[in-house]
């Protein structure tokens, strides 16, 4: 405890003194860092934050300091997140690498694949995306049908893959390919690692209903992938995706990360205005606090669970939290839109009407809330 105690001021006192000011302000989807090779800083100060972050291991809190992580227990994150957050301060860096891809590496990869790309992840110097869904493969993802064919020190991958969110901006891809076509279909498949730029990769972005262009198709042709760069071993890519899936899940269904941006009660109360300290529209009053009861409930519970799969290592309880944390954030966005009436059709980059749609996409991104709930009767409930 006492060293928590400690451990909590000094954070405090480093972070105080090393965020900059522009650095604790509400983020949205546009104002996130994600490093890589294309990635152009809007900020003086968003650099610094990362390069001090990334000084200190702090983008990648937990992982080992000998792959540039922080070597932090999981208690200490805590207190670092907690800390962050009392002065909002915003996340340095946030995509794949860190949250999806590293784990998995840290866990299923050898010494050399370690070596090779963590430190690149903590650096944000390489952003990565996911090829895992197929045209003919989402919810069935074992069905998957990317080809790898053995030739000796390498193999050969062609295939197609769909809604691969941030393809054309990405420089590694982790993509799930069949190595084996004899047995059943989730024992022939390896996670294999490649650089975008590698001959034969190429992507069209996908135009979505909220303007943006998120995600693309993903075609491989011929691609050289070598074996080195197998996650794990040959055939066992279904165990580590489905790791892998548990960390995605576990950062999808966890809103709230938005540091500093205005919560429901505030976006209320300046549209409406209060009476002798309650808001103004009972009906509104009601939904509102109906939903900040709901997301702190949540929250209490992701940190219960999170404490859970680092005790436990099984992470099928991430499926509560994907269904409920992405339901709670549409809940979030209609109440909004509710709330701000004719101000909200502004269509601007990152409107409150754009990312009212985007999150509607949330119910499927990282699975869709069916397979989340076969999830939950299935393995947590047990059913059937
Ligand atoms: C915003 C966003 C970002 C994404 N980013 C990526 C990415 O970076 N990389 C990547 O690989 N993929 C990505 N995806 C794809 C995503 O993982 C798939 O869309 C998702 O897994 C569903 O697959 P599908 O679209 O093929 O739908 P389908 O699997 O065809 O499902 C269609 C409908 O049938 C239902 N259904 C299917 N099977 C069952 C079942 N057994 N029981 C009950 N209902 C069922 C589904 O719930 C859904 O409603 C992204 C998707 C979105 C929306």
């Amino acid at each position: 405890m006492q060293d928590l105690t400690s451990f909590r001021q000094e954070t405090r006192e480093w972070l105080e003194e090393n965020c900059p000011a522009s650095m604790r302000k509400g983020m949205l989807e546009k104002d996130v860092c994600s490093g890589g090779r294309q990635f152009e800083f809007q900020s003086e100060d968003q650099k610094l934050w990362l390069d001090r972050m990334v000084a200190r291991g702090w983008t990648a809190p937990t992982w080992p300091e000998e792959y540039g992580g922080g070597g932090l227990s999981k208690d200490q994150a805590k207190v670092l997140r907690e800390e962050m957050a009392r002065i909002t301060a915003r996340s340095p860096l946030q995509g794949m690498g860190t949250w999806m891809i590293g784990p998995a590496i840290l866990k299923f990869g050898s010494e050399a694949m370690k070596q090779q790309h963590l430190p690149p992840i903590v650096r944000g110097e390489i952003r990565w995306c996911q090829g895992y869904s197929e045209p003919n493969a989402g919810s069935d993802l074992a069905g998957l049908q990317a080809r790898a064919e053995d030739h000796g020190d390498h193999f050969i991958v062609n295939g197609q893959k769909s809604w691969t969110s941030n393809a054309d901006k990405s420089d590694w891809m982790f993509c799930l390919v069949r190595t084996d076509w004899e047995v059943k279909k989730q024992a022939g498949i390896s996670l294999v690692l490649f650089d975008m730029e590698t001959e034969g990769v190429s992507t069209r972005p996908v135009r979505l209903i909220s303007g943006a262009s998120q995600f693309c198709d993903t075609f491989l042709e011929n691609v050289r992938v070598e074996k080195d760069q197998v996650v794990g071993d040959v055939n066992n890519g279904w165990t580590i995706a489905k790791y892998l899936l548990t960390h995605e899940r576990e950062m999808i269904g966890g809103i709230g990360g938005a540091a500093g941006v205005k919560s429901l009660g505030e976006e209320a109360v300046a549209a409406v205005g209060l009476d002798d300290g309650r808001l103004v529209d009972e009906v509104l009053r009601a939904e509102v606090a109906e939903w900040e009861v709901d997301f702190r409930c949540h929250q209490l519970t992701t940190e219960r669970v999170r404490d859970e799969i680092a005790a436990s290592g099984v992470g099928n309880t991430s499926a509560m939290i994907k269904y409920y944390g992405t339901e709670l954030n549409m809940r979030r966005f209609e109440l909004l839109l509710g709330i701000q009436g004719a101000d909200a059709l502004k269509w601007d980059d990152g409107s409150e009407a754009q990312r009212w749609l985007r999150s509607k996409g949330n119910s499927i991104e990282g699975g869709t809330s069916e397979i989340q709930l076969n999830v939950i009767s299935k393995r947590i409930l047990g059913l059937g």
